[in-house]
């Protein structure tokens, strides 16, 4: 189950969590109790039932512990995995500004589009061309037929042609590249991951960036195996931050192990809060901290405290080289 079908299935089943009663704290310290209600939002909440809806809890962390501030990322940054999430000049100008204000140099937009739908977001963003860079989709229209393949390629030229730096994003769930959804009995994660080292195995002058670490965020020893076999795969780390803070230790031994392969990105909007917050878990190294809104997880964070060379190849000078590589 992913987060999201999780949350989904979480609302629908109005999943409650029981909180121990007042009652068992009687004889705790006021500090401790007042630990226990931060812990459990808003006390009133709790009553009558003692009980809280997980969608409802909003934890806080009681410890006073360092927290860092970061209002800009400490090296330019290069937003390897974005999407048209503005639709509108004025959104595109608050875009700027946003990027302006947090250190983002540049941010590649994933349309997954071709035809019509990418000249129209291509026209759109085009005001920016130092800001923005295109990627466009591929025109899947009748890939089971018997003669698929040349008008997709020719599609995939006027898309290079007209300002596409990139194809993206792609995904296959395990039904093939048309069906967006995972279903039962079909291929998983695990055969996912082989069908993509085989595709880069096979396509060699290639360069290909799994998104979000492959989905191996729970598995980054495995990750690593499969960077090591292909020197053409690189990984982006996109909307995975609150999937690696809780493991800051191991986290940062795998990006000092192979920061010359994963890219910065984002996938999660345009607001200056969603990026301060990545910049704070790869940068800093404050401990037990929350982020429910942006992440819609209620466990707690931590910051990996990535040293400046790492910083620096991650936020910037991997994606330089990849995009350059496109360019020549
Ligand atoms: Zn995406």
């Amino acid at each position: 189950m992913n987060r999201r079908s999780f949350l989904k299935w979480a609302n629908l089943a109005g999943l409650a969590i029981g909180l121990p009663s007042a009652r068992a704290f009687e004889g705790a310290s006021d500090e401790a109790k007042a630990g226990v209600l931060a812990n459990a939002a808003a006390p009133k909440r709790i009553a009558p039932r003692e009980t809280i809806l997980l969608k409802d809890y909003r934890p806080k962390s009681i410890y006073k512990i360092p927290v860092t501030e970061i209002a800009r990322a400490k090296f330019p940054v290069i937003d390897m995995h974005s999407h048209p999430y503005a639709k509108t000049a004025p959104q595109i100008e608050e875009w700027v500004k946003n990027m302006d204000e947090v250190g983002v140099e540049k941010t590649i937009i994933l349309t997954m589009a071709v035809g019509a739908e990418f000249d129209d977001i291509q026209r759109k963003y085009a005001q920016y061309p130092e800001r923005f860079e295109m990627w466009c989709g591929f025109d899947f229209a009748g890939y089971d037929k018997p003669k698929f393949g040349p008008a997709a390629i020719k599609e995939l030229e006027r898309c290079q042609q007209a300002g596409a730096r990139g194809v993206g994003e792609i995904h296959d769930k395990g039904k093939g590249l048309v069906s967006g959804k995972s279903q039962p009995d079909i291929v998983g994660l695990s055969g996912m991951i082989d069908i993509l080292e085989r595709t880069a195995a096979r396509h060699p002058s290639t360069t290909f960036v799994a998104c979000h670490f492959a989905n191996l965020d729970y598995d980054l020893g495995r990750l690593g195996q499969v960077l090591g076999r292909h020197p053409n795969l690189y990984a982006d780390i996109s909307a995975r931050y609150a999937e690696t803070a809780p493991i800051p230790r191991f986290a940062a031994q795998f990006y000092a192990k192979h920061a010359d392969r994963l890219v910065y990105g984002t996938d999660m909007g345009f607001d200056k809060p969603m990026y301060r917050i990545t910049f704070r878990i790869l940068e800093s190294l404050d401990e037990h901290f929350y982020e429910v809104e942006q992440f819609s997880y209620h466990w707690s964070l931590n910051g990996l405290g990535l040293s400046d060379a790492i910083l620096k190849q991650v936020y910037h000078d991997n994606a330089a080289k990849l995009l350059g590589t496109h360019r020549g």
